[in-house]
């Protein structure tokens, strides 16, 4: 197959074709032991569900993840990124599961039509725009598809080889369903050994609109826990491509990295507790402030000048 030079380099370098790692069998069972063992006793009256977003906030502010917990804040509401964003999702999809050689515009309104049918707020949405505000997102997901389309090797082509996976959602229930860890993951690639089960064929890519970000590698670290403990054997990678540059930021995954993961569970997860009890929580603001639900009412609250005036 024939590739550009950043396709090839996706795929030689960042996909790889290499051999993969092998992992102890028991280390899905050492990391779920790791965290339940740490956590046993915990008092929750509902369980505590855990993303990376819940997790980076927990290492940003402890009034604000304890906000996001409790759900506070208004309803939640698509604006053009957020429709935007979701679509390029649904979009890649498209592009990774269609049969036909699909152009980048009618990918993106195939997306628009399915998202249409299985999303009642993105439904709720683009009812009310006009022809004018729909062109702009579908113009902007067209953008994100062709920027995709340059970064990668035609997935479609690859079908066999790597299985793609677009908007994997994958679940982790702990302490009896006390603790959830989910996450969807937007892109997995790889197929797993029939032969060696253990041997890690899998890479986690999330696609990102923005530069690189320090939360990114710990975002990375929480997938590969969690498909390590639905899948039973850890990705051998995981990795956040930034779509405009087609650079990434990736890590390979370990032992040591994988326990990393879990230890943070662990501490948010007894933050949590604590604060859903009686604690008060920590005030430490920052450029996040702008978009806390407690933001209005928080004492330190770090505003940009155009929120506060
Ligand atoms: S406004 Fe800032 S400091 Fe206050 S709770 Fe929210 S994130 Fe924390």
């Amino acid at each position: 197959m024939e590739l550009t030079d950043p396709q090839r380099r996706t795929y030689e370098n960042l996909i790889g074709t290499g051999p993969r790692p092998s992992f102890s069998a028991d280390l899905p069972q050492r990391l779920r032991d790791r965290i339940e063992e740490a956590l046993a006793g915990l008092e929750l009256a509902e369980p505590l569900w855990l993303g990376k977003e819940k997790l980076s906030d927990h290492t940003r502010c402890e009034g604000k993840f304890v906000a996001t917990i409790l759900g506070e804040g208004p309803p939640f509401e698509h604006s053009p990124r957020s429709a935007a964003g979701v679509l390029l999702h649904k979009a890649i999809e498209v592009e990774v599961g269609s049969r036909d050689g699909l152009d980048p515009h009618a990918i993106a309104q195939i997306a628009a039509e399915r998202l249409r049918e299985r999303e009642q707020r993105f439904e709720d949405y683009w009812r009310e725009l006009d022809a004018a505000g729909r062109d702009d997102i579908l113009m902007e997901v067209v953008r994100r598809v062709v920027l995709f389309q340059a970064s990668f090797p035609p997935l479609k082509d690859l079908r066999r080889e790597l299985g793609p996976i677009a908007e994997l959602p994958v679940r982790a229930e702990l302490l009896g369903g006390d603790l959830v860890l989910s996450g969807r993951i937007d892109l997995v690639l790889g197929l797993p050994s029939k032969a060696e089960p253990t041997r890690a064929t899998r890479i986690a890519i999330d696609l990102k609109t923005g530069g690189a970000h320090a939360e990114y590698p710990e975002d990375m670290r929480f997938y590969a826990l969690l498909l390590t403990l639905r899948f039973g054997v850890p990705p051998y990678r995981a990795a956040s491509l930034f779509l405009e540059s087609g650079e990434w930021q990736n890590e390979d995954v370990t032992e040591d990295g994988l326990r990393h993961a879990a230890d943070r569970v662990i501490a948010a997860a007894s933050t949590g507790a604590a604060l859903l009890k009686e604690r008060e929580p920590k005030l430490t603001p920052g450029y996040y402030c702008a978009w806390c639900p407690r933001s209005a009412v928080c004492p330190v609250a770090e505003l940009p000048a155009a929120v506060t005036s």
